[in-house]
């Protein structure tokens, strides 16, 4: 619920609002709407919401949410949230900021050889993958934690910040140490447990939609993780299914400006899982930054020929380069720069 103040409401009446809620149960958030009124936001089960708070003097009105998450939603905060990854880079802001690197890291030098032509190329943040959820058990899982010395080693030679997924809760804490970022990945994007321990975290989330999952169950997933606390929250659309068998997943661009209008967080986009098809992949990076992505989640491989997971859709550090010429152009092109 969102209750709107009388302007001019006095803090006691203020205070006997914010009471009310909380003594049954709810949160409190102090808005201060476009207009220059202030709106209380009552957070939490919306069952719980006390009768009659419409009586209570300074209330001008009170009305239900447009869409069932809070936080996460443009009326609890209008302007946008910018995410600091380590000490200078912002997703969210003016500037596009790619995140790129292999699919898993498979070797020391294999992760190194990526972090050089991803920092060469201008990408920010290294994907660094140690757990891969795979279709198949029979598929190549991930190097798991024998890969944390590869990432501190990585990290020291390049200076590149990280990212890296976590599958479960414990490897939540496990990880911290290691990187900049971490990424909850599609098929774990209503998992309640994992998306509450990255709401307990320090560190941001890239959270991936999950591809059968529609706009308002993505944002309730991002509601689990800012209503623990953390507010550093990144949306990554990556495709959902559909009839289509030509590419793996249908890259769902409409969510970019459908999000971006439903809620502050900033959103990214992974054309690389979204396609599933190497000739895709930078043409609808473009597409993505032409709709208003905040930034691209793109796999590289420096012998993507030799990749032990999702070959099809790895580029070189060739085309890879391409691409950031090609998004750079068109993020001028919208107002943004790289
Ligand atoms: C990934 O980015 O490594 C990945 C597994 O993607 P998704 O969760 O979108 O399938
Ligand atoms: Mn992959």
């Amino acid at each position: 619920m969102l209750v709107t103040m009388k302007n001019g409401a006095r803090t006691e009446q203020v205070m006997r609002v914010r009471d009310c809620a909380e003594r049954s149960g709810l949160r409190t958030k102090e808005i201060h709407s476009a207009a220059g009124s202030l709106v209380i936001g009552l957070v939490g089960d919306d069952s719980l919401c006390p009768m009659g708070l419409e009586a209570l003097e300074g209330v001008e009105s009170v009305e239900k949410e447009k869409h069932p998450f809070k936080l996460a939603s443009r009326q609890y905060q209008n302007h946008d949230t910018i995410v600091r990854v380590g000490d200078e880079v912002s997703i969210g802001g003016q500037k596009i900021v790619v995140i790129a690197g292999p699919c898993g890291i498979e070797s020391e030098d294999q992760l190194l050889d990526a972090a050089i032509a991803a920092k060469d190329a201008g990408a920010k943040i290294l994907r660094a993958g140690l757990f891969k959820p795979r279709t198949s058990p029979y598929g190549f899982q991930g190097i798991g934690l024998a890969g944390l010395g590869i990432l501190e080693k990585v990290r020291d030679e390049t200076g590149m910040l990280l990212e890296t997924e976590v599958l479960h809760t414990d490897q939540v804490k496990l990880v911290e140490p290691f990187v900049d970022m971490i990424r909850i990945g599609m098929r774990n994007m209503q998992n309640f447990d994992l998306l509450r321990a990255a709401g307990r975290s320090e560190k941001p989330v890239i959270l991936k939609r999950g591809c059968s999952a529609t706009l308002t169950e993505f944002l309730l997933a991002a509601e689990y993780i800012l209503n623990e606390g953390n507010p550093n929250v990144v949306l990554c659309e990556r495709g959902i299914r559909t009839f289509m068998t030509e590419t793996r997943n249908t890259l769902d661009l409409n969510s970019v400006p459908l999000l971006k209008s439903m809620t502050h967080l900033p959103v990214i986009v992974d054309p690389s899982h979204g396609t599933g098809v190497y000739s895709l992949v930078t043409p609808m990076s473009r597409a993505a930054i032409a709709a208003g992505a905040d930034g691209l989640l793109v796999e590289m491989h420096p012998h993507s020929e030799t990749a032990l997971s999702d070959k099809a859709q790895q580029l070189t550090p060739a085309d890879f380069r391409t691409l950031m010429a090609q998004v750079s152009a068109v993020a001028g092109a919208v107002g943004r720069s790289m």
